[in-house]
């Protein structure tokens, strides 16, 4: 047998409105965008000539009534006729979103699953609607529903174009009726919605002199086109959203339309070595209504650290928006922002290459955890992974380092030996004998540096690292003459007993070099095996 499932509003009713939104603060954001859509759907109907008669002024009004405990949203949008309430509203799941988009190709609608109105029901006892048609010789609408399947829907005098909805807001849901609790949940999800939005709380003084200020900032720069921007606008639009942070390094536009639509502003932020934990995360909007800062899956791990905003009506989102959905796009998102970032720094790198260099300490962080951690990342990244010098302080990329290191660095493999300082100050003896020698002591004194040593050796064919302080690093070419030393035989003796006790107690060797004005007197060795025992933590404590 072959059937249709039936459903029963008594029995479903309840568990839409208890739990299809965790969240019931979400409510707003539902109308809100309702709203939205009602706005900009006359705006599109009467940029083809469809809706006649002059647009006015299109704004949300959402508005507090304390004494009534109601909270209203006012739009001045389309309206609805009393066949449309019948269409829209009163079938649940029926999309008039959804219907448009089709019909019209508006892609700034935000509606989607023709659920988002009954969420109004998880706060309130009832819930009231009048509206207008946009459309002549219609009559006003009034709707009431208590939140039984049972609704009123009659003619009424209500002369305004667009839609008022009257929540009479429930016992349990009385932190709805604060004002506070409102602004706070208009400004987390409707500060970059399209159309302006004014909060009102009916009775309360307005002080004279006042410009009323609407909450959200209705054209937010990452919907601009990139050429119309300056350093300003960006770094204007980052102190937007982060208003106590220090200002970028520097951002990525985004803007894709195939084989998805997504735009958004990422922004490098500086980093502190001490690695705090960042708090200030990159928000996830679809539509310009934001979704969550969430942005796992879409946004590639190493570039968690970035800031600024994505907006995608792409990105598939399940009813309550909360949560993406596994879906084959937001891997091919994640991919194309991972590429995204690495033409961009490939770009700075070669046209203001100084200013790259500069901002190399927070920059350096996301590009070795990238090459880590992403391989189509490395491959582009090892165009523009610098590593600086600890004497000249001069960058060299991976080529460039190679190339001057050539004729001495190499070891009896005929590997290329990146020699590196993990602390340039405790290390500085041997830095300046390795110097010396000619060799080129590069930093890798960063909290990544371990790790991403032991990924490129595996990675990069032909290179070996060598810390600076191993003993190996002295056998990569033929030793060469120490200069004659200034000290009598005697003298070094003595000398070197000084050194000798200590050192033995910790397993190094001592050398007394030709004492030379240019170079360190006394270096003391430990072998390589040695110190990587000690680095496992195999071997406590010990001198550097
Ligand atoms: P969705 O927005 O996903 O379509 P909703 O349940 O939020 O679903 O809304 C259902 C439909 O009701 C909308 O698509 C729209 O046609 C109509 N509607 C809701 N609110 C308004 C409004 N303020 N003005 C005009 N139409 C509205
Ligand atoms: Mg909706």
């Amino acid at each position: 047998q072959k059937g249709q499932i039936r459903v029963q509003t008594e029995n479903i009713f309840p568990i839409i409105k208890k739990f299809l939104y965790s969240d019931h603060e979400i409510f707003l954001r539902e109308l809100v965008s309702n709203a939205t859509d009602a706005s900009q759907k006359l705006k599109t109907l009467s940029g083809i000539g469809e809706a006649k008669g002059e647009l006015g002024d299109l704004r949300i009004d959402v508005v507090l009534d304390t004494k009534e405990k109601t909270l209203s949203i006012i739009d001045r949008g389309i309206g609805m006729t009393a066949e449309e309430i019948d269409k829209y509203i009163n079938q649940v799941a029926f999309s008039g979103a959804e219907e448009f988009v089709n019909k019209y190709k508006d892609a700034s609608i935000i509606g989607h699953f023709g659920l988002g109105f009954y969420s109004a029901f998880m706060v309130s006892d009832k819930v009231d609607i009048y509206s207008k048609s946009y459309k002549e010789n219609t009559s006003g609408v009034f709707w009431s529903c208590d939140g039984s399947p049972e609704y009123e829907l009659y003619d009424v005098d209500y002369n305004e174009r667009g839609t008022r909805i009257v929540l009479h807001i429930n016992e349990e849901s009385k932190e709805f009726l604060e004002a506070g609790r409102i602004k706070g949940i208009l400004t987390k999800f409707c500060k970059f919605l399209p159309i302006p939005i004014y909060f009102k709380e009916v009775g309360e003084k307005e002080e004279e002199g006042t410009e009323e200020k609407s909450i959200n900032n209705t054209n937010p720069i990452w919907v601009k086109k990139p050429g119309d921007l300056t350093k300003e606008d960006y770094e204007g639009f980052y102190k937007e959203l982060y208003p106590f942070n220090e200002t970028p390094l520097f951002w990525i536009h985004l803007n894709v339309d195939y084989p998805f639509n997504l735009t958004g502003i990422l922004y490098f932020p500086k980093i502190k070595q001490s690695h705090e934990i960042q708090k200030d995360k990159i928000q996830l909007y679809s539509n310009q209504v934001f979704v969550t800062d969430e942005v796992k899956d879409i946004v590639p791990e190493f570039l968690m650290l970035l800031q600024g905003v994505i907006d995608s009506p792409d990105i598939p989102l399940n009813v309550s928006r909360s949560y993406l959905q596994g879906d084959p796009n937001v891997k091919k998102i994640n991919t194309h922002i991972t590429k995204k970032v690495a033409d961009k720094l490939e770009e700075i790198f070669r046209t203001e290459r100084t200013s790259f260099e500069e901002k190399w300490e927070s920059l350096g962080l996301f590009v070795k955890y990238g090459m880590m951690t992403d391989d189509k990342f490395l491959e582009k990244a090892n165009k523009f992974l610098v590593m600086e010098e600890a004497i000249e302080k001069k960058f060299y990329t991976l080529e460039e380092y190679k190339i001057a290191t050539e004729a001495l660095q190499k070891n009896k493999d005929g590997k290329n030996v990146i020699i590196y300082t993990t602390d340039p100050i405790q290390q500085d003896a041997y830095i300046q004998a390795a110097n010396a020698k000619g060799y080129k002591v590069v930093k890798m004194e960063t909290l990544v540096d371990a790790s991403f040593i032991n990924h490129m050796e595996t990675k990069w064919e032909n290179i070996s690292f060598t810390r600076v302080d191993a003993d190996i690093v002295d056998n990569l070419v033929d030793k060469q003459e120490h200069a004659d030393s200034i000290l009598s035989k005697d003298e070094e003796e003595q000398l070197k007993k000084l050194f000798e006790f200590p050192a033995n107690a910790l397993h190094v060797t001592v050398e007394i070099k030709g004492l030379s004005k240019e170079t360190a007197p006394v270096v003391a060795t430990r072998p390589e095996f040695m110190r990587r025992m000690k680095d496992m933590g195999a071997i406590g404590g010990g001198m550097a």
